[in-house]
């Protein structure tokens, strides 16, 4: 039996009839840039965060990129950030024009590890952006400590963890503000890209909206250099319709984990997500790892569980601190060991919410096998 990494028409079936009539209508008004069902979405999406306010966008990254222009960061800044995170991340605050400051990871999360962060923070420094990775929360108390008496701001790059939650609180209402991604192998995904942010800050929700209108206040008078970064009509009229099934889907994420966790836990070779107890983790990725100090390889795994045709992914091969287009900022092997050997040892497992037992049967086996045990 064939396994993919993500089944997308299997989610549709149980939802086409209600996204077909949301697109019909944002098809039958011809409102196609703007207007109420994108207002509406950012509504819905903001309430569902415990935000004020919720500002659209054309993606995830221009998300990240509208927070950051319309936070002011730019050349001369230097903005720190994991190296272990989708490209996103690092190649919106090289945009600005800024510096990215990368640092190493808790090798138990994945996610940036705070000390180091703060270590690195110096009169440059203008912001922050913790990515809550997998679906998991990044440690966001000593971030803010940091942020606090730095007065720096905080960038949530929340694309793969919507709905996640820290200590209680949902991920995009801890920091400055968050960006999501509406990208369709995210937990909440569109018929397209889409992305939003969220603050609960009036000013700078302000800014991100006049940004994301090429910096224009009124119409064709510009202060400010901005972007087209807007989020269209029909992708916001699908993205309401499936925050309301959304929960339903991170619990089964949520169950379809446990059931590995419980067939993977007498497997040495093979490390289980790391879920902190103060974390609500959404399991957009199950990732694990696979020792290589035990003898096991991920590369092995992963073809192994291709002849089986199960799908799996590695996120991320290349750790952002060794990528070619980042040469200039003279990072070298072995500067964030932690995230460069969970490079190598990673490996993402179908985790989507309509998986059947004999999938996930069909995945361990394989996996099991694969490390001989
Ligand atoms: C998906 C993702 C993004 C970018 O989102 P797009 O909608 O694809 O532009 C940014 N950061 C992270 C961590 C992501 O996973």
């Amino acid at each position: 039996m064939a396994v993919p990494l993500l089944d997308l028409v299997a989610q549709y079936h149980t939802i086409r009839d209600e996204v077909r009539r949301a697109i019909d209508g944002v098809l039958d008004t011809q409102v196609c840039i703007g207007g109420p069902k994108v207002a509406e979405c950012e509504k819905a999406v903001a309430a569902y965060c415990g935000c004020k306010f919720g500002i659209g966008a054309s993606s995830g990254t221009d998300a990240i990129l509208n927070a950051l222009m319309s936070l002011g960061v730019g050349r001369g800044d230097e903005v720190i950030t994991t190296t272990f995170t989708f490209f996103a991340t690092g190649g919106c605050i090289a945009r600005t024009g800024a510096r990215p400051v990368f640092v190493d990871i808790d090798p138990r999360t994945y996610n940036i590890d705070p000390n180091q962060a703060a270590r690195r923070v110096t009169k440059k420094t203008k912001a922050v952006i913790p990515v809550h990775l997998f679906g998991q929360a990044a440690d966001m108390d000593p971030i803010m400590k940091v942020a606090r008496d730095r007065r720096l701001a905080v960038v949530e790059d929340a694309a793969q963890a919507i709905g996640a939650t820290y200590k209680g609180r949902k991920v995009g209402s801890l920091g400055t503000c968050g960006c999501f991604s509406f990208f369709p192998s995210k937990n909440l995904g569109g018929v397209g890209d889409g992305g939003m942010i969220v603050t609960s800050d009036a000013g700078l929700a302000d800014m991100c909206t006049i940004m994301r209108n090429h910096g224009s206040k009124p119409k064709y008078y510009h202060k400010h250099v901005g972007g087209n970064f807007r989020l269209d009509p029909i992708q916001a009229a699908v993205i309401a319709v499936k925050l309301k099934v959304l929960e339903q889907w991170h619990e089964a994420r949520r169950a379809n984990a446990a059931y590995y966790d419980r067939k993977f836990a007498g497997c040495e070779k093979i490390v289980t997500p790391c879920v902190e107890p103060h974390n609500g983790m959404i399991y957009n990725q199950y990732v694990i790892r696979v020792c290589s100090d035990k003898g096991a390889s991920r590369d092995h795994v992963r073809q192994h569980l291709a002849e089986k045709k199960i799908g799996s992914e590695v996120y991320y091969p290349v750790p952002l601190h060794l990528q070619e287009c980042f040469a200039d900022l003279r990072y070298k092997e072995g500067d964030l060991p932690h995230a460069e050997l969970a490079a190598k040892e990673v490996l993402a497992l179908p985790i989507y919410p309509e998986l059947t037992d004999a999938q996930k049967d069909e995945v361990v086996t394989a996996v099991l096998e694969a490390v001989g045990a």
